[in-house]
């Protein structure tokens, strides 16, 4: 497919070179083929980023441009998306390696996302509240917090940064957005859709590097007053040190080991189908994966051998090739990091059902290929149901009593998604509201759309994205008092 990219950093309304002349190149996971090569800016390309977007911030129009032309904005950011889906979709896929069906998904609700926050732009008005004096005036306001700096990882590379960008638009912030080093190529393209559509110079600026110099730079900066992450636990950590030199505010979306209850009165089908959905989605990349299915032991077998019957028959390839369900990890890194994995579970005792391996075809050799794979006789206290391995893994752990699934489920320094499957909507509630959790799936997995929040509990974030709530993460609260 023809595309249409500038493979440069987007500063100041300029696309540009690193100052360094460094380039990266990007490569693909399905072959290691090098499908890009992109600039690699360091802490001198990030501060030039930094002063343009506090600029922009302390001394330009966007913050006082009225709240419905920002919408407006947003919302035929929105529309080019939608104009150049068929470009996105295949530059994510060439990316990341996902089917073209996952990323033709992705698209459709990156639009969503920019409408939704384009709709929002003039909705978010502040309100006069009782004054505790007479003849006075007491209102609350919301204010755009300034500077943000937004990092991204590469699992879902343009639907996280749409998480980020369009409601910083929506509120009159500026914004310096780092995008994982290894799939920069949709967030690229969404600049310059973002020049199109009438962002003005300095708002929005793109910094192409690593997590360690780009990164770094504007978690530590005095100049930027808000840092939005999504990534690992212990990349957070090191963001929240480095961010506390200014007090920054922080929105933190971190990782996910995401139980799956299987009740023995569920319905069967459904749950098989949706235990597989919630994992091998995207090769189990994803930070709300379903990998810890804890399963009522009356029906532990024949559960069991329904996953591994439909495993067994899963289409392994290129995402480009329409039959695919699954396509490679993302590194050569990544997949190093999953077969250890799955060996620690060996030497822990667990049994492997299916998988286990890399796949024999040899048309795969080349690229970054796990076959699916299930654990069966794990307990709680064994790594690979503690630790999440970001890869196309599942283990299964059983359960007798209601009581016992929770403790299960809620067993972990982890809290961002987890489901339930039963058709006693009554104990799927109960238990709902006992686990510990941003999100619970019930008789579902994996869904997502704009106006439903998202986010973790305990160690699997601060704050939320999406919705109401993913506004206030870039809008500062005032209480203006007034004597008349
Ligand atoms: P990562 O933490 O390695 O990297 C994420 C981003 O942080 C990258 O852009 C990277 O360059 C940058 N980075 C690395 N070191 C940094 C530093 N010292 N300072 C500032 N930035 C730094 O994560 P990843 O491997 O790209 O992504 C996978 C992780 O992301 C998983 O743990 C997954 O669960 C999580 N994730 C969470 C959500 C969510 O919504 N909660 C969504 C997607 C992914």
């Amino acid at each position: 497919m023809d595309v249409n990219l500038t493979l440069k950093n987007y500063i100041n309304g300029e696309w540009v070179d690193a100052k360094s002349g460094e380039t990266r190149d990007i490569i693909n996971p399905y072959n290691q083929e090098v499908i890009a090569t992109v600039p690699e800016a360091d802490e001198t390309d990030t501060k030039e980023a930094i002063a343009a977007a506090r600029e922009a911030f302390d001394n330009g129009e966007w913050p006082e441009t009225p709240a419905t032309e920002r919408g407006a904005i947003v919302r035929r950011i929105a529309e080019l998306i939608e104009r150049d889906k068929e470009e996105l979709a295949y530059l994510e896929s060439l990316d990341t390696g996902k089917t073209m069906d996952e990323s033709r998904g992705d698209m459709d609700d990156i639009a969503g996302v920019f409408r939704y926050y384009a709709e929002l732009a003039d909705k978010n008005g502040g309100e006069l509240i009782d004054s505790p004096v007479p003849n006075s005036v007491s209102k609350v306001v919301h204010e755009p917090v300034g500077v943000c700096g937004q990092i991204t990882p590469w699992n879902y590379p343009l639907l996280q940064a749409s998480w980020k960008l369009a409601p910083a638009l929506a509120t009159g912030n500026t914004l310096i957005m780092k995008p994982s080093e290894i799939t920069p190529l949709t967030t690229i393209k969404t600049f310059a859709l973002m020049e199109e559509a009438g962002v003005p110079k300095g708002v929005a600026n793109l910094v192409l590097g690593a997590g360690a110099t780009v990164g770094n730079e504007l978690s530590t900066s005095n100049d930027v007053d808000l840092i939005s992450f999504t990534g690992g636990i212990e990349t957070g950590k090191k963001i929240m040190q480095a961010a506390s030199g200014n007090v920054k505010k922080l929105a933190l979306e971190l990782g996910g080991k995401n139980p799956n209850v299987i009740f023995a009165d569920a319905d069967f089908d459904l749950a098989v189908d949706q235990a597989l959905n919630g994992v091998f989605f995207h090769a189990g990349q994803i930070c709300s994966a379903g990998t810890r299915l804890i399963v009522e032991e009356s029906i532990h077998d024949a559960f069991v051998e329904a996953l591994v019957e439909r495993v067994k028959k899963f289409r392994i390839g290129s995402g480009f090739d329409e039959d695919t369900q699954m396509g490679p990890l993302i590194s050569a890194e990544h997949l190093a990091k999953v077969e250890k994995y799955v060996e620690t579970g060996r030497k822990e005792g667990a049994t492997i059902a299916v998988g286990g391996g890399r796949p024999e075809d040899p048309e795969l050799q080349n690229g970054f290929f796990y076959l699916p794979t299930i654990f069966t006789g794990c307990t709680t206290d064994m790594n690979i149901v503690q630790e999440e391995a970001f890869g196309p893994i599942i283990t299964v752990e059983t359960f007798t009593s209601e009581q016992e699934a929770v403790k299960l489920a809620n067993d972990s320094i982890y809290g961002l998604a987890g489901g339930v499957f039963t058709q006693d909507t009554v104990k799927a509630e109960r238990c709902a509201a006992k686990m510990r959790m941003g999100t619970v799936w019930i008789n579902e997995f994996n869904l997502y759309f704009p106006h439903a929040p998202w986010g973790g509990y305990k160690q699997s974030g601060i704050g939320r994205e999406l919705g109401r709530l993913g506004i206030e993460e870039y809008t500062e609260t005032k209480h203006i008092f007034q004597n008349l």
